[in-house]
């Protein structure tokens, strides 16, 4: 049996959380520059030792280099290896390639997957190094080992192509969490109603019962990494046609601008960071949970012991002063005391 380990990581719900005056605050700082995000993930085997090494290293010298973001870096004890997303000054990309490129022992060839838009706003305050015991939270025992079969890494092209060709027969795990499937999903997409990959992957076992294992089974989620590792366990367990998104939707968005296909996604490809999502076709799937107007602007409520991310118009959002309830508007403004534990369909009682 798989041993249950305490999750190193928040739940994804309360990341990318950011103050209210983070605009402000990153405006000033930030003004004359241009930000491209930049992310990549490799899942290697990193001795403890070498993953406090790196750690000291990336902050120093990605600082240095004026990068902002969030790297997790992890031993091979746990889903180990390097998480990364970076907001990289334009003018200082080629050197951040060349000095990831030093690390090619660790981590591979890297394969690097880019926002679609450059920002003159970065879309992280800072840059953080943090040390995890998983890179992405799992319940399950796994190690970077464990890791070692992968599901089949299928270019955006293939992809579609594949996905074009199985039309509605498809079976296709959209692996991230339910708030993001709703802003932006693939047709057909089966949608984990989660809010925790944590919780997605223990999901996986109950769709997969009833499936041969010689069944096709699509993944995807926004860069990869949580589709190597849930693929990674399907194909564990013996099913053979495992194939994921390589680089995610942020790849297969890029693979769409430049090609004549109409995209299979619709909407917006969500992201933990300032941008909360960038829009991969103009389709709006989504209404504010306060009034039900078609709206895709994810607000994270500034309760900071609350921090959900959910769906709110502008209007709401100023009325509400952008908190997810009256229950959280009450407790800013000192009249009540923060009661509910984290409980996303409890606490966001729609109200059309
Ligand atoms: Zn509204
Ligand atoms: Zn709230």
């Amino acid at each position: 049996m798989f041993k249950r380990i305490l999750g190193n990581v928040t739940p994804l719900t309360r990341k990318g959380t950011l103050p209210n005056f983070y605009s402000l605050f990153v405006t000033r700082r930030f003004l004359s520059k241009k930000f491209k995000p930049i992310a990549f993930y490799s899942i290697a085997p990193l001795t403890e030792n070498r993953v406090l090494t790196l750690r000291n290293v990336l902050e120093k010298d990605l600082s240095s280099l004026g990068v902002v973001g969030r790297i997790y870096i992890a031993p091979e004890q746990g889903v180990g290896g390097i998480n990364c997303q970076m907001a990289v000054p334009v003018d200082k990309v080629d050197s951040v390639k060349e000095f990831f490129d030093g690390f090619k022992n660790d981590f591979g060839t890297i394969e690097y997957t880019q926002g679609m838009q450059d920002t003159s706003l970065p879309n992280f305050d800072k840059l953080r190094v943090l040390v995890k015991k998983n890179l992405v939270s799992i319940r399950q025992h796994v190690t970077t080992q464990d890791l070692a079969v992968q599901p089949h890494h299928l270019t955006p092209e293939d992809w579609h192509k594949q996905l074009s060709q199985q039309k509605d027969e498809v079976f296709l795990l959209d692996m991230r969490n339910q708030y993001e499937y709703n802003v932006g999903h693939f047709d057909h997409a089966i949608k984990m109603d989660v809010d925790t990959f944590r919780e997605g992957i223990h999901l996986l076992d109950q769709l997969v019962a009833d499936k041969s294992k010689q069944k096709d089974i699509f993944m995807y989620c926004t860069g990869g990494i949580r589709c190597s590792v849930a693929g990674s366990y399907l194909r564990k367990k013996g099913y053979e046609n495992v194939k994921m998104l390589k680089g995610g939707i942020n790849a297969y968005g890029h693979y769409i601008k430049e090609s004549t296909n109409t995209s299979l996604f619709k909407g917006k490809n969500f992201t933990f960071d300032g941008r909360r999502g960038e829009a991969i076709t103009n389709h709006v799937l989504t209404q504010c949970y306060h009034c039900g107007s078609s709206c895709d602007h994810i607000t994270n409520c500034v309760n900071t012991r609350c921090h959900l991310l959910f769906v709110q118009c502008e209007a709401c959002k100023s009325k509400m002063k952008h908190t997810c309830s009256n229950h959280c508007h009450n407790v800013l403004e000192g009249k009540e005391e923060y009661q509910l534990d984290y409980d996303y369909h409890r606490q966001v009682a729609k109200a059309w």
